[in-house]
């Protein structure tokens, strides 16, 4: 199974809502649409109206973040899993790098995943190192050190997506070659191994994927999906990279 999942930040009114009309009149349509899943995290605003509007189709709802602790609590702007659930979203988002650049720490984000878990939400965690990062080669290191110090085995591996972004690549249109995405992608599903043991969760990339740029991962097979920004915010663009990639 694959995983296409569209990111949109701080975009979106409830008008947009005919953007993913129109991904779910083509996913509803598509020959292929067995073989992958398509998540939308929207903003916190239009989650409920996105999920029930969805309800009985296949896009699934989910959140771009949640707060690390459970149920309620006297945190001004904050949302919990449980109040995100409670609106029908089914996945969340945690460690994005635009949270984890805002103080988001490893404790935090340990505690995001606890209670969204505990709380019924499939978890997309984000890890990726940065420009300087890779530069000085400690992309690998980057990644043991937020792996390891956040996920637990003791968390349920089958509710847990890892989406692999490096942060360099973020809306820069750069992209890793080839032999780095394969290293990483290994190295990734390692530590994943070590931690787990058995079952470890899909690895997805996110980064400059676009309509064009996903021809370039058609055939790297480890990689289990896409963490889609800026592109899915267009229909056609989200559309055409499910097509090209089915191409
Ligand atoms: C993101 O912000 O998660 C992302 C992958 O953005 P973009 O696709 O625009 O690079």
């Amino acid at each position: 199974m694959k995983y296409f999942i569209g990111n949109w930040k701080m975009f979106g009114v409830p008008k947009s809502i005919n953007i993913l009309n129109k991904i779910n009149l083509f996913y509803s349509k598509d020959a292929n649409r067995n073989k992958y899943k398509i998540i939308i995290t929207p903003p916190y605003t239009l989650i409920e109206t996105f999920s029930k509007h969805f309800k009985n189709k296949k896009i699934l709802i989910g959140s771009q973040n949640c707060y690390q602790k459970d149920k309620f609590s006297s945190n001004t702007g904050a949302v919990s899993s449980h109040m995100i659930r409670s609106v029908g979203a089914k996945y969340t988002l945690v460690g994005h790098s635009d949270n984890r650049a805002e103080g988001d720490t490893d404790l935090m984000l340990k505690n995001k995943i606890k209670f969204a878990l505990k709380n019924n939400l499939k978890v997309v965690f984000c890890i990726g190192e940065n420009k300087n990062d890779k530069k000085n080669k400690r992309t690998f290191s980057i990644i043991r050190k937020q792996l390891t110090k956040v996920l637990e085995k003791k968390f349920n591996q089958k509710n847990i997506i890892i989406a692999y972004e490096p942060i360099w690549s973020i809306g820069t249109g750069k992209l890793p070659t080839r032999a780095e995405l394969d290293s990483t992608t290994t190295y990734i599903k390692s530590i994943l191994k070590k931690i787990f043991r058995k079952n470890i969760p899909p690895v997805l990339y996110g980064g400059s994927v676009d309509d064009i740029s996903i021809n370039f991962f058609k055939d790297i097979r480890l990689i289990n999906g896409f963490l889609i920004g800026g592109a899915s915010k267009s229909s056609k663009k989200f559309i055409d990279i499910i097509k090209n990639y089915y191409r």
